[in-house]
């Protein structure tokens, strides 16, 4: 039978067994998708065992590992290469090929009639997947992203940014801000700058448990992104890399997911 893990510090937390399980059984595929609980310690020697065995066709890598995985593959695609980042292995004519999806699988998530290209943007946290998303911002043609984080780290895809700024000085930013995405496990806006954001803002949260983030609940009016958007499209993405053709947006798929996100 063909393997596939997840493999990460908290993999077992991952929804992405759901998901891929979900998949297989709908599309009658003879396939198992399980977790792997990694760390720091173990990760190089259980990559390069997981790696070698034949029944394993690929890989999906999450938090801290996206960066230290690039050392494992032969192969990275331009995308992977670009952001420093890979989210998603698979083994191609004995090559072990580093992919991407984490940036396509967030734009995907974007509403395409609000025409966000000329639109303010701002980007909460600088982290492997804020990257990711930074990158796809700026390839399409984005205008106007301004970026924050706690850390004051170089910017990559730097010569197109407008700004970066000190996370003390989002309250001003808020304001007029046509889409808030935030990429940190906190609330950084905080509860005295709630009122800052406007009703029509579309905001978005990337982090996916609970679906009503901190961040998101804060705010009933708006329109959202939730981050579960994000990790079945770019799991689409991955299943499509693996077996050859995109799984259908599917109703009783984001009904589990809801009931395990409550
Ligand atoms: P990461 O590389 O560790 O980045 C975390 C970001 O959060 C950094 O910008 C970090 O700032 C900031 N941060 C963390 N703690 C903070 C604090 N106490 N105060 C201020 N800033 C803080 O993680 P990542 O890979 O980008 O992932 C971020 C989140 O997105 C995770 O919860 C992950 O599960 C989720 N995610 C979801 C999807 C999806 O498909 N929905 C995909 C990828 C990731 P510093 O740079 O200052 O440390």
């Amino acid at each position: 039978m063909k393997k596939i893990y997840v493999i990460g510090n908290r993999a077992s937390k991952s929804l992405s067994p759901t998901i891929f399980n979900f998949w297989f059984k709908k599309y009658n595929i003879k396939a198992k998708y399980s977790f792997l609980e990694l760390n720091t310690k173990n990760f190089d020697k259980k990559t390069h065992e997981v790696l070698k065995d034949n029944n394993v066709i690929g890989l999906n890598i999450t938090i801290p590992f996206k960066n230290k995985i690039l050392k494992h593959t032969d192969v990275l695609d331009k995308h992977a290469e670009e952001i420093n980042a890979v989210n998603c292995v698979l083994k191609k004519n004995r090559k072990i090929i580093g992919t991407n999806t984490d940036w396509k699988g967030y734009y995907k998530t974007l509403p395409k009639s609000k025409n966000l290209k000329g639109k303010k943007v701002i980007i909460i946290g600088y982290g492997g997947a804020a990257l990711a998303i930074h990158y796809v911002l700026k390839t399409k043609g984005f205008k106007n992203i301004n970026i924050y984080n706690r850390t004051r780290k170089k910017l990559r895809f730097e010569e197109k940014t407008n700004y970066t700024k000190n996370l003390t000085k989002l309250d001003k930013d808020l304001v007029d801000a046509d889409l808030i995405i935030n990429t940190t496990p906190l609330d950084l806006v905080g509860k005295k700058n709630t009122h800052l954001i406007s009703k029509k803002t579309l905001l978005s949260d990337i982090v996916y448990l609970p679906k009503e983030t901190d961040f998101l609940k804060k705010y009933p009016s708006n329109k959202k992104i939730y981050g579960i958007e994000m990790l079945v499209e770019q799991a689409a993405l991955c299943f499509k890399l693996w077996f050859g053709f995109k799984p259908a947006p599917d109703l009783e798929l984001n009904e589990l997911l809801d009931f395990k996100l409550k």
